[in-house]
């Protein structure tokens, strides 16, 4: 493996786990706490999907879509710790948390060249500062010595109640079946791709969050954390 330079003093933390197992939120509330930049890397696969979709790339043409990132530039942005994510200068934060996007990010992210050009940024972002940094192959691949990785999980019907709350929260009408069989296929097919596939990090420890509440998961975390640093 590519060896990755990282500051003893400037330690991060690695979440990874499948959809809908709270890392986002989590992951937000853990940096906010540790005063950490929080860095949502499903986001950036989501763009990449986004553009695929609104630009009718072909996602089975491997080709067509490593062509395609020549003309994308993403850019993070904080606003008051929130990240703003920007597609070739166009916030698209909203845009990319759509169901169809979610699918579009899962496809693009088994092609080899996006993942490479994904990577590179993220890691940057992390030889630059504190962060708490979310993704599937974070802990095993982007940022293999951070200072503590994390594998959230959540059994299906909890992740489904989760999604279902959400998208009742915003009024949009939803079948609870085809939102659970959404969630197990994109799981499956995260878990199965060939590059960086969704695994737990030999050195990871995994948390149940089914019948933990956000504040209890947070706090868990954070004392892992700080174990492992004093
Ligand atoms: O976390 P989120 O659901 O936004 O991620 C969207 C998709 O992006 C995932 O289903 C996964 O295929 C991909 N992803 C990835 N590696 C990451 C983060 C996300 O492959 N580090």
């Amino acid at each position: 493996m590519e060896e990755i330079k990282m500051n003893e003093k400037n330690p991060s933390i690695a979440i990874d786990g499948p959809a809908g197992s709270g890392k986002s939120t989590v992951a937000r509330l853990v940096a906010k706490k540790l005063g950490f930049v929080y860095v949502d890397t499903g986001a950036m696969y989501r763009t990449v999907g986004l553009y695929c979709a609104e630009n009718a790339v072909n996602l089975e043409n491997i080709d067509e879509v490593a062509k395609a990132l020549e003309d994308i530039n993403i850019e993070l942005k904080y606003d008051d710790g929130v990240q703003h994510i920007y597609l070739n200068g166009k916030d698209v934060s909203s845009a990319i948390r759509v169901q169809r996007i979610a699918e579009y990010a899962s496809k693009v992210a088994a092609i080899g060249a996006v993942r490479e050009k994904l990577v590179e940024i993220q890691r940057e972002i992390a030889e630059n500062g504190k962060v708490v940094m979310d993704g599937r192959d974070i802990g095993t691949n982007v940022i293999p010595n951070a200072k503590a990785k994390i594998y959230l999980d959540a059994s299906v019907e909890v992740r489904t109640e989760r999604r279902c709350h959400e998208l009742e929260e915003k009024g949009i009408s939803f079948d609870k079946n085809v939102i659970r069989k959404e969630i197990v296929d994109r799981d499956n097919f995260d878990k199965n791709r060939k590059i960086n596939p969704l695994t737990i990090a030999k050195d990871a420890t995994i948390i149940d969050t089914s019948s933990m509440t956000i504040e209890e998961v947070e706090d868990r975390i954070v004392k892992l954390f700080i174990g492992e640093v004093i």
